[in-house]
């Protein structure tokens, strides 16, 4: 195990319910895939998350997707007392209950403005409607790097006129109420028994997350950790530790479990079958 991950580790082991694990979605527990609609996470992180969860580590999801999405394309629902942040905090789903704000009018003017704009810039770039935030998206196009710059400023201006902020990521635009970051989320989750925090992201979106971590860390003094999921340079430069896939975290995160799993045996006997012929 990475040597900067030992502190959370010790942790985990004496008193899991301390430490808390948040993790972003898209390109850190599933691999990006050309549509969102099938991203999944990798089975074995879901696995180890739910290994940790049922030992009392606090499992959070800090998505820029609506948080019911990411609860079903993650199967998140088997992590016990799982808190899925969706919208960069506009949204919260905790054990089933989902709590949501209301949709900003400027929204809906830009559902409709939008599509026309992105038409001629090229047929290939989409817009993702997540009700309370868009996307821009031009991973599709024929040259996705410059029909984004094309778009960055007319989007950004129409977004000013109604009142939305507009952050960049990865061959994305979103277009979302002012205000929401991860920072928030996260540091809503931190809280007076926390005494370790790992938070694990991929793209920029992430960085004020990572941001959070550190400076409740620097304050606290307790144990924060950022890991970079990928190959978004100013990330990974922020970030404590570099991984280069989503199923590269899995591993760790697998790792995690287990090593806990060898100091305190699992609480859970085997299933025994009755049915199970001799
Ligand atoms: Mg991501």
């Amino acid at each position: 195990m990475h040597i900067a991950l030992r502190p959370l580790a010790e942790q985990l082991a004496t008193d899991p319910s301390s430490v808390l694990l948040a993790l972003d979605f898209d390109g850190t527990l599933s691999p990006i895939v050309d549509d969102p609609e099938r991203a999944r996470a990798v089975p074995a992180a879901i696995e180890a998350l739910v290994d940790l969860a049922d030992r009392g580590a606090r499992i959070a999801i800090v998505t820029g997707r609506d948080a019911a999405t990411v609860v079903e394309l993650g199967g998140l629902e088997r992590i016990r007392g799982v808190l899925v942040s969706g919208l960069h905090g506009a949204e919260t789903w905790h054990e089933g209950q989902f709590r949501t704000r209301d949709e900003p009018a400027g929204i809906s003017a830009l559902r409709e403005a939008l599509p026309p704009l992105l038409e001629r810039v090229d047929p290939g770039v989409w817009l993702e409607d997540k009700r309370l935030s868009l996307v821009v998206h031009t991973r599709r196009a024929t040259h996705p790097e410059q029909s984004l710059e094309m778009l960055r400023e007319p989007v950004t201006a129409l977004a000013a006129e109604h009142d939305l902020d507009v952050v960049g990521g990865k061959f994305v635009l979103e277009i979302r109420i002012p205000g929401l970051s991860k920072a928030d989320a996260v540091s809503s989750l931190l809280n007076e028994h926390t005494r370790a925090a790992l938070f694990c992201g991929d793209d920029l979106g992430d960085l004020p997350a990572f941001e959070a971590i550190r400076s409740w860390a620097a304050d606290s003094g307790h144990t924060g950790i950022t890991i970079a999921v990928g190959e978004v340079p100013q990330v990974s430069t922020a970030a404590d530790l570099q991984l280069d896939s989503p199923e590269e975290l899995a591993e760790l995160l697998s790792d995690l479990a287990d090593q806990d799993n060898r100091r305190d045996p699992p609480l859970r006997g085997p299933e025994v079958n009755p049915q199970t012929p001799p």
